[in-house]
Protein backbone atom coordinates (compact mmCIF):
# COMPACT_ATOMS: atom_id res chain seq x y z
CA UNK A 1 0.00 0.00 0.00
CA UNK A 2 1.10 3.19 -0.77
CA UNK A 3 0.61 6.21 1.98
CA UNK A 4 0.52 10.10 0.11
CA UNK A 5 1.23 12.38 2.49
CA UNK A 6 -0.39 15.93 2.54
CA UNK A 7 2.14 18.34 0.84
CA UNK A 8 1.32 20.53 3.71
CA UNK A 9 3.04 18.01 6.44
CA UNK A 10 5.86 18.97 8.41
CA UNK A 11 8.77 16.76 9.07
CA UNK A 12 7.78 16.19 12.54
CA UNK A 13 4.38 14.48 11.04
CA UNK A 14 6.30 12.35 8.90
CA UNK A 15 8.21 10.77 11.24
CA UNK A 16 5.14 10.04 13.42
CA UNK A 17 3.31 8.75 10.47
CA UNK A 18 6.70 6.41 10.18
CA UNK A 19 6.69 5.73 13.72
CA UNK A 20 2.99 4.66 13.55
CA UNK A 21 3.02 2.14 10.18
CA UNK A 22 5.62 0.72 12.37
CA UNK A 23 3.93 0.55 15.73
CA UNK A 24 0.89 -1.47 13.91
CA UNK A 25 3.59 -3.98 12.33
CA UNK A 26 4.31 -2.97 8.80
CA UNK A 27 7.63 -1.60 7.44
CA UNK A 28 7.82 1.98 5.88
CA UNK A 29 9.64 2.64 2.93
CA UNK A 30 10.10 6.87 3.15
CA UNK A 31 10.28 8.23 -1.09
CA UNK A 32 10.89 11.99 -0.71
CA UNK A 33 9.65 13.72 -4.12
CA UNK A 34 10.05 17.23 -5.32
CA UNK A 35 6.09 17.41 -4.75
CA UNK A 36 5.27 14.83 -2.53
CA UNK A 37 6.16 12.65 0.08
CA UNK A 38 4.61 9.24 -0.45
CA UNK A 39 5.52 5.87 1.85
CA UNK A 40 5.15 2.46 0.95
CA UNK A 41 4.01 0.51 3.23
CA UNK A 42 5.33 -3.15 3.29
CA UNK A 43 3.01 -5.67 5.23
CA UNK A 44 0.11 -7.88 5.37
CA UNK A 45 -2.46 -5.23 3.52
CA UNK A 46 -5.67 -7.84 5.08
CA UNK A 47 -4.62 -7.29 8.68
CA UNK A 48 -7.88 -4.90 10.40
CA UNK A 49 -4.98 -2.40 11.26
CA UNK A 50 -4.51 -1.72 7.83
CA UNK A 51 -7.21 0.42 7.98
CA UNK A 52 -6.11 2.57 10.85
CA UNK A 53 -3.03 3.63 8.45
CA UNK A 54 -5.20 6.14 6.86
CA UNK A 55 -6.43 8.02 9.75
CA UNK A 56 -2.60 9.26 10.90
CA UNK A 57 -2.70 12.72 10.41
CA UNK A 58 -0.44 14.39 8.08
CA UNK A 59 -1.92 10.91 5.51
CA UNK A 60 -3.82 12.39 2.43
CA UNK A 61 -4.96 8.96 1.01
CA UNK A 62 -3.78 5.28 0.91
CA UNK A 63 -3.90 3.59 -2.40
CA UNK A 64 -3.09 0.14 -3.25
CA UNK A 65 -0.33 -1.49 -5.22
CA UNK A 66 -2.15 -3.79 -7.53
CA UNK A 67 1.76 -5.30 -9.22
CA UNK A 68 3.45 -7.94 -6.80
CA UNK A 69 6.72 -5.54 -6.65
CA UNK A 70 5.57 -2.64 -4.74
CA UNK A 71 9.25 -0.81 -4.00
CA UNK A 72 10.15 -1.18 -7.62
CA UNK A 73 6.86 -0.32 -8.95
CA UNK A 74 6.30 3.08 -10.47
CA UNK A 75 3.54 3.77 -8.56
CA UNK A 76 5.86 3.92 -5.37
CA UNK A 77 8.35 6.03 -7.03
CA UNK A 78 6.75 8.16 -10.30
CA UNK A 79 10.21 9.50 -11.07
CA UNK A 80 12.97 8.03 -12.24
CA UNK A 81 15.69 6.67 -9.69
CA UNK A 82 18.95 7.83 -10.23
CA UNK A 83 21.74 5.28 -8.91
CA UNK A 84 25.27 6.71 -7.84
CA UNK A 85 28.16 4.29 -8.11
CA UNK A 86 31.07 6.27 -7.10
CA UNK A 87 30.87 9.75 -8.91
CA UNK A 88 29.21 8.41 -11.79
CA UNK A 89 25.23 8.84 -12.09
CA UNK A 90 22.75 6.13 -13.98
CA UNK A 91 19.53 7.13 -14.79
CA UNK A 92 17.64 10.41 -15.47
CA UNK A 93 19.44 11.10 -18.31
CA UNK A 94 22.72 10.22 -17.07
CA UNK A 95 23.92 6.84 -18.98
CA UNK A 96 26.74 4.41 -17.83
CA UNK A 97 28.98 2.69 -19.98
CA UNK A 98 30.15 -0.54 -17.61
CA UNK A 99 33.63 -1.72 -19.72
CA UNK A 100 36.22 -4.17 -19.01
CA UNK A 101 37.20 -8.17 -19.82
CA UNK A 102 34.94 -10.62 -18.70
CA UNK A 103 37.31 -11.86 -15.83
CA UNK A 104 40.26 -10.22 -13.54
CA UNK A 105 43.01 -12.05 -15.49
CA UNK A 106 46.34 -10.17 -14.29
CA UNK A 107 47.11 -6.77 -13.47
CA UNK A 108 48.69 -6.09 -16.67
CA UNK A 109 45.63 -7.46 -18.43
CA UNK A 110 43.18 -5.37 -16.28
CA UNK A 111 45.49 -2.39 -16.55
CA UNK A 112 45.74 -2.27 -20.49
CA UNK A 113 42.37 -2.72 -20.80
CA UNK A 114 41.37 0.07 -18.50
CA UNK A 115 43.31 2.27 -19.92
CA UNK A 116 41.59 1.93 -23.57
CA UNK A 117 38.17 1.73 -22.18
CA UNK A 118 38.99 4.81 -20.05
CA UNK A 119 40.22 6.70 -23.12
CA UNK A 120 37.64 5.49 -24.98
CA UNK A 121 35.50 7.07 -22.35
CA UNK A 122 33.61 4.13 -20.10
CA UNK A 123 32.94 4.93 -16.71
CA UNK A 124 32.40 2.21 -14.79
CA UNK A 125 35.19 -0.62 -14.80
CA UNK A 126 33.76 -4.38 -14.60
CA UNK A 127 36.44 -7.74 -14.54
CA UNK A 128 35.09 -10.68 -12.63
CA UNK A 129 36.94 -12.28 -9.73
CA UNK A 130 34.31 -15.34 -8.81
CA UNK A 131 33.25 -16.13 -12.36
CA UNK A 132 29.99 -18.33 -12.46
CA UNK A 133 31.32 -21.24 -15.43
CA UNK A 134 29.33 -23.61 -16.88
CA UNK A 135 32.02 -26.26 -16.34
CA UNK A 136 33.82 -27.08 -12.75
CA UNK A 137 36.77 -27.34 -15.01
CA UNK A 138 36.97 -23.90 -16.63
CA UNK A 139 39.15 -20.85 -15.40
CA UNK A 140 36.67 -19.97 -11.95
CA UNK A 141 38.51 -16.50 -11.02
CA UNK A 142 41.18 -14.98 -9.07
CA UNK A 143 39.26 -14.66 -5.95
CA UNK A 144 40.08 -11.78 -3.88
CA UNK A 145 43.55 -11.18 -5.37
CA UNK A 146 41.31 -10.58 -8.59
CA UNK A 147 39.15 -8.10 -6.46
CA UNK A 148 42.68 -5.91 -5.23
CA UNK A 149 43.62 -5.79 -8.87
CA UNK A 150 40.30 -4.40 -9.54
CA UNK A 151 40.36 -1.77 -7.30
CA UNK A 152 43.59 -1.05 -7.81
CA UNK A 153 43.02 -0.46 -11.32
CA UNK A 154 39.72 1.31 -11.11
CA UNK A 155 41.67 3.81 -8.75
CA UNK A 156 44.73 4.31 -11.07
CA UNK A 157 42.08 5.31 -14.12
CA UNK A 158 39.53 6.79 -11.85
CA UNK A 159 36.56 3.94 -12.43
CA UNK A 160 34.38 2.35 -10.22
CA UNK A 161 34.24 -0.77 -10.29
CA UNK A 162 32.26 -3.52 -10.59
CA UNK A 163 32.16 -7.01 -9.87
CA UNK A 164 30.33 -10.13 -9.52
CA UNK A 165 29.01 -12.15 -6.22
CA UNK A 166 28.05 -15.59 -6.46
CA UNK A 167 27.54 -16.48 -2.93
CA UNK A 168 25.90 -14.74 0.08
CA UNK A 169 29.05 -15.84 1.94
CA UNK A 170 31.41 -13.96 -0.36
CA UNK A 171 29.02 -10.48 0.32
CA UNK A 172 31.50 -8.94 3.28
CA UNK A 173 34.36 -9.51 1.24
CA UNK A 174 33.18 -8.06 -2.38
CA UNK A 175 32.00 -5.10 -0.75
CA UNK A 176 35.57 -4.13 0.72
CA UNK A 177 36.56 -3.92 -2.96
CA UNK A 178 33.72 -3.08 -5.26
CA UNK A 179 32.03 0.19 -5.74
CA UNK A 180 29.11 -2.51 -7.62
CA UNK A 181 27.67 -5.83 -6.91
CA UNK A 182 26.73 -7.47 -9.86
CA UNK A 183 24.27 -10.03 -9.75
CA UNK A 184 24.47 -12.56 -12.43
CA UNK A 185 21.75 -14.12 -14.53
CA UNK A 186 22.85 -17.36 -12.82
CA UNK A 187 21.67 -15.63 -9.40
CA UNK A 188 19.05 -13.76 -10.29
CA UNK A 189 16.65 -15.80 -8.12
CA UNK A 190 18.96 -16.56 -5.77
CA UNK A 191 17.11 -15.20 -3.30
CA UNK A 192 19.13 -15.28 0.12
CA UNK A 193 22.24 -13.43 -2.23
CA UNK A 194 19.83 -11.08 -3.38
CA UNK A 195 18.69 -10.44 0.58
CA UNK A 196 22.34 -10.36 1.77
CA UNK A 197 23.27 -7.77 -1.00
CA UNK A 198 20.10 -5.45 0.23
CA UNK A 199 21.54 -5.39 3.50
CA UNK A 200 24.38 -3.65 2.07
CA UNK A 201 24.03 -0.09 0.96
CA UNK A 202 26.58 -0.61 -2.12
CA UNK A 203 24.53 -0.52 -5.70
CA UNK A 204 23.81 -3.49 -7.46
CA UNK A 205 23.66 -4.67 -10.93
CA UNK A 206 20.91 -6.91 -11.57
CA UNK A 207 20.74 -9.55 -14.33
CA UNK A 208 18.27 -10.78 -16.01
CA UNK A 209 18.17 -14.54 -15.50
CA UNK A 210 18.47 -16.39 -18.88
CA UNK A 211 14.66 -17.83 -18.58
CA UNK A 212 13.09 -15.10 -16.38
CA UNK A 213 10.31 -12.79 -17.11
CA UNK A 214 10.42 -8.73 -16.58
CA UNK A 215 7.86 -9.63 -13.88
CA UNK A 216 10.49 -11.93 -12.12
CA UNK A 217 13.42 -9.78 -12.67
CA UNK A 218 11.15 -7.40 -10.72
CA UNK A 219 10.21 -9.23 -8.05
CA UNK A 220 14.18 -10.29 -7.72
CA UNK A 221 14.65 -6.30 -7.61
CA UNK A 222 11.87 -6.20 -4.86
CA UNK A 223 13.99 -8.87 -2.47
CA UNK A 224 17.19 -6.26 -2.78
CA UNK A 225 15.15 -3.08 -2.35
CA UNK A 226 12.75 -4.72 0.70
CA UNK A 227 16.05 -4.96 2.79
CA UNK A 228 16.95 -1.19 2.33
CA UNK A 229 19.29 -1.31 -0.39
CA UNK A 230 17.14 1.51 -2.87
CA UNK A 231 20.70 1.79 -5.25
CA UNK A 232 18.85 -1.16 -8.17
CA UNK A 233 20.19 -1.15 -11.60
CA UNK A 234 18.77 -3.76 -13.68
CA UNK A 235 20.26 -5.24 -16.72
CA UNK A 236 19.30 -7.23 -20.26
CA UNK A 237 21.56 -9.29 -21.05
CA UNK A 238 19.18 -11.52 -23.22
CA UNK A 239 17.20 -14.98 -22.70
CA UNK A 240 17.44 -18.05 -23.84
CA UNK A 241 15.67 -18.80 -27.23
CA UNK A 242 15.28 -21.51 -30.18
CA UNK A 243 17.93 -18.92 -31.87
CA UNK A 244 21.18 -20.62 -32.10
CA UNK A 245 23.41 -18.21 -33.88
CA UNK A 246 23.77 -15.40 -31.42
CA UNK A 247 24.23 -16.71 -27.29
CA UNK A 248 20.81 -15.36 -26.54
CA UNK A 249 18.06 -13.57 -27.53
CA UNK A 250 18.23 -9.85 -26.64
CA UNK A 251 14.84 -8.33 -25.59
CA UNK A 252 15.10 -4.82 -26.55
CA UNK A 253 11.67 -3.85 -25.65
CA UNK A 254 12.17 -5.33 -21.92
CA UNK A 255 13.55 -1.58 -21.75
CA UNK A 256 10.72 0.63 -22.26
CA UNK A 257 8.52 -2.53 -20.54
CA UNK A 258 10.19 -2.04 -17.20
CA UNK A 259 10.33 2.09 -17.84
CA UNK A 260 6.66 1.62 -18.04
CA UNK A 261 6.53 -0.19 -15.10
CA UNK A 262 9.29 0.45 -12.48
CA UNK A 263 11.31 3.79 -11.83
CA UNK A 264 14.72 1.74 -11.74
CA UNK A 265 17.54 2.39 -14.43
CA UNK A 266 17.76 -0.45 -16.77
CA UNK A 267 21.30 -0.83 -19.50
CA UNK A 268 21.76 -3.32 -21.91
CA UNK A 269 24.56 -6.03 -21.95
CA UNK A 270 24.48 -6.81 -25.54
CA UNK A 271 27.95 -8.54 -24.79
CA UNK A 272 26.42 -11.84 -23.00
CA UNK A 273 23.42 -10.93 -25.48
CA UNK A 274 24.56 -11.97 -28.39
CA UNK A 275 27.81 -13.19 -28.01
CA UNK A 276 29.03 -11.90 -31.58
CA UNK A 277 31.23 -8.65 -31.55
CA UNK A 278 30.17 -8.08 -35.14
CA UNK A 279 26.38 -7.64 -33.23
CA UNK A 280 27.27 -5.61 -30.18
CA UNK A 281 28.00 -1.79 -31.68
CA UNK A 282 24.16 -1.84 -33.27
CA UNK A 283 22.88 -3.69 -30.09
CA UNK A 284 24.53 -1.04 -27.95
CA UNK A 285 23.57 1.93 -30.09
CA UNK A 286 19.44 0.52 -30.21
CA UNK A 287 19.74 0.27 -26.39
CA UNK A 288 20.63 3.81 -26.33
CA UNK A 289 17.53 4.85 -28.87
CA UNK A 290 15.56 2.49 -26.83
CA UNK A 291 15.96 4.64 -24.30
CA UNK A 292 18.57 2.38 -22.10
CA UNK A 293 20.58 3.86 -19.20
CA UNK A 294 23.17 2.63 -19.90
CA UNK A 295 25.13 -0.96 -21.84
CA UNK A 296 27.70 -2.82 -20.56
CA UNK A 297 30.11 -4.37 -22.85
CA UNK A 298 33.33 -7.08 -22.61
CA UNK A 299 36.45 -5.38 -23.97
CA UNK A 300 39.81 -7.35 -24.38
CA UNK A 301 43.49 -6.18 -25.83
CA UNK A 302 43.70 -10.23 -26.76
CA UNK A 303 40.42 -11.81 -27.45
CA UNK A 304 42.32 -15.18 -28.35
CA UNK A 305 44.23 -15.33 -24.88
CA UNK A 306 41.18 -14.32 -22.57
CA UNK A 307 40.79 -16.70 -19.87
CA UNK A 308 36.64 -16.50 -20.37
CA UNK A 309 34.14 -15.11 -23.05
CA UNK A 310 37.08 -13.87 -25.52
CA UNK A 311 35.38 -14.49 -28.82
CA UNK A 312 32.27 -12.12 -27.93
CA UNK A 313 35.11 -9.03 -26.53
CA UNK A 314 35.52 -6.11 -28.34
CA UNK A 315 38.96 -4.86 -29.41
CA UNK A 316 40.25 -1.69 -27.87
CA UNK A 317 39.59 0.11 -31.25
CA UNK A 318 36.23 -1.24 -32.32
CA UNK A 319 35.33 -0.34 -28.54
CA UNK A 320 36.40 3.41 -29.44
CA UNK A 321 34.76 3.81 -32.49
CA UNK A 322 31.37 2.49 -30.99
CA UNK A 323 31.75 5.33 -28.06
CA UNK A 324 32.28 7.63 -30.64
CA UNK A 325 28.75 7.01 -31.78
CA UNK A 326 27.42 6.43 -28.87
CA UNK A 327 28.02 9.85 -27.54
CA UNK A 328 26.58 11.33 -30.75
CA UNK A 329 23.41 9.43 -30.43
CA UNK A 330 23.16 9.88 -26.70
CA UNK A 331 23.43 13.68 -27.36
CA UNK A 332 20.80 13.81 -29.73
CA UNK A 333 18.48 12.00 -27.48
CA UNK A 334 19.49 14.94 -24.86
CA UNK A 335 21.16 12.16 -22.84
CA UNK A 336 25.27 11.91 -21.95
CA UNK A 337 27.53 9.13 -20.67
CA UNK A 338 27.50 10.33 -16.99
CA UNK A 339 31.19 11.97 -16.23
CA UNK A 340 32.57 11.16 -13.18
CA UNK A 341 32.24 14.28 -10.54
CA UNK A 342 29.12 16.11 -11.56
CA UNK A 343 26.52 15.40 -8.85
C1 LIG B 1 29.45 -11.65 -16.92
O1 LIG B 1 29.05 -10.48 -16.80
O2 LIG B 1 30.64 -11.96 -17.16
C2 LIG B 1 28.44 -12.74 -16.83
C3 LIG B 1 28.79 -13.96 -16.46
O3 LIG B 1 27.22 -12.32 -17.18
P1 LIG B 1 25.78 -13.09 -17.12
O4 LIG B 1 25.52 -13.35 -15.67
O5 LIG B 1 24.84 -12.10 -17.73
O6 LIG B 1 25.92 -14.35 -17.93
MN1 LIG C 1 31.50 -12.63 -19.47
Amino acid sequence: MILVIRPDATLEQIDHVVDRIKELGFTPHVSRGEARTIIGVIGDETKPQAEMLQQIPGVEQTLPIMKPFKLASREFHKDDSVVHVGKVRIGRGSLAMIAGPCAVESYEVMDTVARYVKAGGANILRGGAFKPRTSPYAFQGMGEDGLKILKEVGQKYDMPVVTEVMDPRQVELVVKYADMLQLGARNMQNFDLLKECGKTRTPVLLKRGMSATVKDMLMSAEYVLSEGNNQVVLCERGVRSFEDSTRNMLDMSAVPNVKGQSHLPIIVDPSHATGRPDLIPSMCRASVAAGADGVHVEVHNCPEKAMSDGPQALLPHQFLDLMGDLRRLAGALDRHFSNPGEN
